[in-house]
């Protein structure tokens, strides 16, 4: 059989994005899936983006990946979340035609030159020394390749609860890996964990009386996820008609709770059945009745599941009570006297594989040509999933090539600040993206993404030359105007401080008080994009210059490499608890040490101490040490 460079099993939203980055920079890849027609199926939520989410696939867009691109295509209502607060939160949120996006997706995958795809289930490897030689089938076929990307989801030995009744199941109507798990665990040696999530009931419309409930305003205007435009209308994707189905709103009431503290006996949670640990997060709904006793009502949301299906997802009501209570509780809600469920609710438990046993990288620490995204790793969503998997595909592909695998530091994408959380600190529930997590949130906008990660996918070979061109245009467009903008003075002021009567959201119908042909935009095809810039960087003037030193300083820290292998017992003067952790978590840098709870800046002293008398110093930092 033909050696692939990169075989990457699973063809969810991390394979997808996997398979199709490894391709991008010139390796022939092999994408393996149980189910053909579930490529890139939404198991919950049918939308893309939200808070930190959609900065995280913005940035796949700038680093010349397809969720963005294929989420536009099946958007059928986009907003801008957190409107109300700083642009750094602004947030691009797209609920999309669940059936349209995976359409999308497969046709995108299947004209990807270099690029095949397979339905089979892989069971097992075949290693030589540290490496995966080749991907064991449910055939008895060995796919011979030079590197592996595993982004199984949810289907690891995967297990649906349906009140006090369980089944094996990867979702609901697909079948879980269940020999997979093994083989983690037995060839490759990992260690596995396990975790829980779960999901609301399916409504059908018919049998929802609309008129009693809320609609949530739809969004005027054109925003996009991608930043790519008619460069990517060459794709020939199927689209929705962009019909802009609009959301409504529900609330539950005391007689939804009562329902569900009458039925608690049946929920498997609470009475021991599900083992895997859920985010707390992203509580259930008989959590939510539990937790918050003394919260009269909670909020749901109706969501249409796409342009041509009945059914909606009640956001905000994930339940594993049975199918009979769910029954009762739907019933319960205004405008549901006579709803039908069409898919009840479940949660499901599936096995991970602790993301501290991986590299910044997403290679494993074990095996040099295996990689790991998704929520395999750990983490829960769509978004985290994508982001994940476009690195492990690239650096798969890199590594199949005989190169070095790349990291990207936190300072420059959500995606890096996810990474090296997951890398580094203890998974306790499934993880998610917020924009709390990082540190440099100023700086890491979903207006910049193409700002701060094009230049590094150009240069990697991720990002194709047509929107390189399209992107230095806009960039070079941007630096000259903000250059203007900075030494030109009207009115005692400069241009950009002008600004700052947007509040950061440059607004056209409050003109600026000066002759707008002074910024040079009148034939600018990214008039509008520019005035935004400057509206955003006039509002954050002073901050983003304290970041920037916060910045240089993280910098300084990361260019001090710890070696694989670094003795830390050996270091004297640290406390036995910080030495524990250091041996556990092994930070590759400087920087990643100083992150780990409870390690004090004395400590990491004596570590640059350490390091520097082992002549480990970067050459840059060495006379401050
Ligand atoms: P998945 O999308 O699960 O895809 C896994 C892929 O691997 C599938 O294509 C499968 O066919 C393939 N596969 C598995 N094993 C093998 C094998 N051995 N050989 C070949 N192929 C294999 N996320 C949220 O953000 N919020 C939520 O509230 C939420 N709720 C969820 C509720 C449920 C019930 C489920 C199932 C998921 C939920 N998710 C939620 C998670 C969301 O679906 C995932 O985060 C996301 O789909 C992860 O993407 P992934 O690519 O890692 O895996």
């Amino acid at each position: 059989m033909k050696t692939y460079d990169v075989v990457v099993v699973g063809a969810g939203h991390a394979g997808c994005e996997a398979a199709l980055a490894a391709a991008r920079v010139g390796a022939s890849a092999l994408l393996l899936t149980l189910n053909m027609d579930h490529i890139a199926q939404m198991s919950c939520n049918p939308a893309v983006g939200g808070v930190a989410k959609g900065h995280v696939v913005r940035e796949i867009d700038a680093l010349g990946g397809a969720q963005g691109i294929i989420a536009d295509a099946a958007s059928i209502q986009f907003r801008l979340l957190n409107r109300g607060k700083g642009p750094a939160v602004w947030s691009p949120r797209a609920q999309c035609d669940k059936v349209c996006y995976q359409r999308a997706m497969k046709c995108y995958l299947e004209n990807t030159p270099g690029l095949d795809i397979l339905q089979a289930e892989a069971v097992d490897f075949v290693t030589e020394g540290d490496r995966i030689a080749a991907v064991r089938t449910q055939f008895g076929q060995e796919i011979p390749t030079r590197a592996v990307v595993l982004t199984t989801g949810t289907f690891l030995r995967g297990k649906l609860h349906f009140g006090l009744r369980n089944f094996s199941g990867g979702r609901t109507g697909d079948a879980a890996s269940e020999r997979l798990s093994a083989a983690l665990k037995e060839t490759l040696h990992l260690r596995l964990g396990r975790l829980k999530t779960g999901t609301p009931p399916r409504v059908l419309a018919k049998t929802i009386d609309f008129s009693t409930l809320e609609e949530q305003e739809p969004e005027k205007g054109e925003e996009r996820f991608s930043f790519w435009g008619d460069l990517n209308r060459a794709l020939f994707l199927p689209r929705a008609a962009h019909r802009e189905m609009p959301c409504h709103m529900v609330y539950s009431n005391q007689a939804t709770a009562a329902v569900v503290r009458a039925n608690l006996d049946q929920a498997p949670l609470y009475q021991g059945k599900i083992e895997g640990i859920g985010a707390r997060y992203c509580p259930s709904f008989e959590d939510k009745v539990v937790r918050f006793a003394h919260h009269e009502r909670h909020l749901l949301f109706l969501e249409p599941e796409g342009e041509f299906t009945g059914e909606y997802y009640i956001n905000g009501f994930s339940t594993s009570l049975p199918p009979r209570v769910q029954d009762a509780m739907i019933r319960t809600l205004p405008g549901f006297e006579n709803a039908v469920i069409s898919r009840y609710a479940y949660a499901i438990e599936y096995d991970f594989v602790f993301p501290d046993q991986m590299e910044r990288t997403l290679r494993s620490r074990l095996w040099a040509n295996l990689f790991t995204a998704g929520q395999i790793n750990g983490t829960s969503g769509y978004e985290e999933a994508a982001g994940q998997g476009l690195v492990a595909g690239f650096n798969a592909a890199r590594v199949a090539a005989g190169r070095e695998p790349e990291e990207l530091p936190r300072d420059a994408s959500y995606i890096g600040v996810m990474i090296d959380d997951l890398v580094s600190k203890e998974i306790v529930e499934p993880y998610r993206l917020f924009t709390s997590r990082a540190e440099y949130r100023l700086h890491l906008r979903q207006d910049n993404a193409d700002l701060r990660l094009c230049g590094f996918a150009f240069q990697n070979g991720l990002l194709p030359e047509a929107k390189y061109r399209l992107f230095t245009a806009y960039r070079d467009a941007l630096a000259h105007t903000l250059e203007l903008c900075c030494t030109v003075r009207r009115q005692g002021k400069t241009l950009l401080e002008h600004f700052t009567v947007y509040g950061g959201e440059y607004d056209a119908s409050r003109p600026l008080p000066f002759d707008e042909t002074l910024l040079e935009l009148d034939r600018s095809p990214f008039r509008e994009r520019i005035l935004r810039q400057l509206a955003i960087q006039a509002h954050y003037a002073g901050y983003l210059e304290r970041e920037d030193h916060s910045i240089a300083r993280l910098k300084k820290l990361e260019a001090w490499k710890i070696p694989a292998g670094f003795d830390f017992a050996a270091i004297p003067g640290l406390r036995n608890e910080s030495r524990a952790k250091l041996i556990k978590a092994a930070p590759s840098t400087l920087a990643q040490a100083e992150r780990l709870d409870g390690v004090t800046p004395a400590e990491i002293g004596l570590l640059q101490i350490h390091l520097t008398r082992l002549h480990l110093a970067p050459d840059t930092v060495e006379s401050e040490a």
